[in-house]
């Protein structure tokens, strides 16, 4: 087989690349480019794969299907592979025990991941309140918010190192007797920027909301009843903080419990900084998304429909490719070794859906763009459940296989990542959202502004006669949206969605599409309109947890200044 793959990246993807991902010398002069990263990469997974008769072809397998944006490998696996770091996970979970050797040996081990390109989560839970007794010094304890404030310092210290910003996830449990400061914690804008914040949502919760009771407070030291609040208040207060700047999330932690394979080796507390992954404590995820956008065919007609043929090969490689990035591992420290090789955890994925439903004229909010979803998801499943069964009829179950569910060699498959920047190296859209905008500006790490915009919109303008030089303003000037721009028919303003046209109710539809054929969780933004209410909010928090999804983030347009992703205004 020829190696000779064309390799179409955008100039923003190049310019990626350059700034993070080759690799460079001491003089900070790059040293590869994208065939010789792409061929780093292959060589380093397929080269500790167990048939060593496979290796060879693999390595070039795998070096197409990245170098032809098929598929591409979470960030750390793109900077750290075939490299001395070694480390290839994105997703970690460590846990804080309620003692100070217990949380310093975690910020240690903070550090260290930050230092590879990781992200963590944490939970507060199991930590003693403010104000609780400290038995060794008489003293009174400080509380989960300022042992967040510490990682969150050192988190700082870390970036200030040049590596990639360290990103951290704090969760606290609704009954712990220090969840109103935590829901309030990220109000000042100024304080634990290095963290998003989820609160755990129980089922006795969400009962006691939905009956309009009260709720207990638990002391984790103790287990003993310290108090009680109204569920209402709470989540009033939850959905006020989150409509007013995008924080705390939820996560549905009892949701989540029910899917858990190796529950006599942990109970879920917490998630990975985006959400996607819910991980036990030193559990990790490689994450791997699949190019939704190359996985589309033509007819003579110029229509387009969907490649299964092609998108059941991707996935089959995809599994294989990530299950090998178990073994190509390498940890900062043991315990976090010992775990993921104990589940095999992997993280599939995929990037370019709203792309996708682009090209097949489904417009994101509609019956059809959810049955899109599950189409692909159910197919996606059948395929990565059918090989990890295979891998484990040669290589045994992962070795934490309690007997729950079929026998794979991985706990858990399926997962749908932000791609940030995965997204933008392959030049499509992230994971599973709608597009932000038709035209607009992308903030990207120092500041600098990348420019994109969608091609296809502009073909398609063009095809269909509704082309004119005035259109990109009116768009800029209409939220970057075409919808409700009389020049543009009513099928084309429908198609070509953004994520502001789409309505909360619809946003979360689509993640429980979604999160039906998916064991880990989906990353997911539930955007509102500026006009959003915090009733809107509370509605839209009833409706995920209805529809089974693991959590919920939603973000009002405008409440935060410092947005990642800019509205183009016409520069
Ligand atoms: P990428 O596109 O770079 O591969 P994603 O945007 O899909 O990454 O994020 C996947 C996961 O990677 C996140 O949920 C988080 O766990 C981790 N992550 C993302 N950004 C960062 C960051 N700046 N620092 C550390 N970890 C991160």
């Amino acid at each position: 087989m020829s190696g000779n793959v064309e390799i179409m990246l955008s100039e923003n993807a190049l310019k990626v690349l350059e700034k993070r991902y080759f690799a460079k010398d001491e003089m900070g002069v790059v040293r590869e480019n994208s065939e010789e990263m792409f061929r780093r990469i292959a060589n380093a997974i397929a080269s500790v794969n167990p048939q060593p008769s496979e290796r060879e072809f693999l390595a070039e397998e795998y070096y197409r299907f990245m170098a032809g944006l098929d598929f591409l490998p979470n960030s750390p696996t793109i900077m750290n592979a075939g490299r001395p770091l070694g480390q290839l996970s994105a997703c970690f979970v460590l846990p804080i025990g309620d003692s100070m050797p217990e949380i310093f040996d975690t910020v240690k081990a903070t550090a260290l991941i930050h230092q590879t390109g990781g992200g963590t989560g944490f939970s507060f839970s199991r930590l003693r309140p403010k104000g609780a007794v400290v038995r060794s010094t008489g003293g009174q304890a400080s509380g989960p918010v300022s042992f967040m404030k510490v990682i969150n310092a050192s988190t700082d210290a870390i970036k200030q190192g040049g590596t990639r910003r360290g990103a951290n996830m704090g969760i606290l449990r609704v009954d712990h007797p220090d969840i109103l400061e935590f829901i309030d914690c990220k109000m000042d804008l100024t304080q634990v920027t290095n963290f998003n914040i989820s609160v755990a949502i129980t089922d006795v919760f969400m009962k006691a909301v939905k009956e309009n009771t009260d709720y207990d407070l638990i002391s984790p030291n103790n287990g003993e009843v310290a108090g009680s609040l109204s569920a209402r208040m709470v989540f009033d207060r939850i959905a006020h903080n989150a409509w007013a700047n995008g924080e705390p999330g939820l996560f549905f932690i009892d949701t989540a419990n029910r899917a858990n394979p190796t529950p006599s080796k942990w109970t879920y507390e917490a998630t990975n900084p985006c959400g996607e992954q819910v991980l036990g404590p030193y559990e990790s995820c490689n994450l791997g998304s699949i190019n939704l956008e190359k996985h589309l065919v033509r007819n003579t007609k110029g229509q387009y429909s969907v490649d299964w043929e092609k998108l059941t090969h991707s996935v089959y490689l995809a599994v294989r490719f990530l299950d090998n990035v178990v073994d190509a591992n390498r940890f900062p420290i043991p315990e976090l070794e010992e775990v993921n090789k104990g589940t095999r955890r992997i993280g599939l994925g995929i990037m370019g859906f709203a792309r996708l439903l682009m090209y097949l004229e489904i417009p994101y909010d509609s019956e059809e763009g959810l049955e899109m979803a599950e189409s692909i998801m159910s197919h996606i499943q059948e395929v990565a459940e059918r090989t990890s069964q295979e891998l484990a009829a040669t290589q045994g179950p992962f070795p934490y296989f309690e007997g729950i569910g079929t026998k794979k060699r991985n706990s858990h498959l399926l997962t749908i990542a932000p791609t940030g920047t995965i997204s933008m190296i392959a030049d499509t859209s992230s994971g599973c959202e709608p597009e932000f905008s038709i035209i607009w500006y992308k903030n990207v790490m120092d500041g600098t502004h990348l420019p994109y915009t969608l091609d296809y919109f502009t073909e398609v303008a063009q095809r269909e006669g509704f082309w004119s030089e005035e259109l990109p303003s009116l768009i800029v000037k209409n939220h970057g949206s075409c919808r409700g721009i009389p020049q543009v028919p009513e099928k084309w303003q429908m198609v070509f969605a953004t994520a502001h046209d789409i309505s909360a109710p619809w946003h979360v539809r689509m993640q429980g599409a979604f999160q039906k054929y998916i064991d880990a969780a989906v990353s997911k933004t539930i955007n509102m309109s500026q006009e959003a209410t915090i009733e809107d909010v509370e509605k839209s928090y009833l409706l995920a947890y209805d529809l089974g999804c693991k959590g919920i983030t939603v973000y009002r347009d405008g409440s935060r200044s410092n947005q990642v992703l800019n509205l183009g205004t016409g520069s």
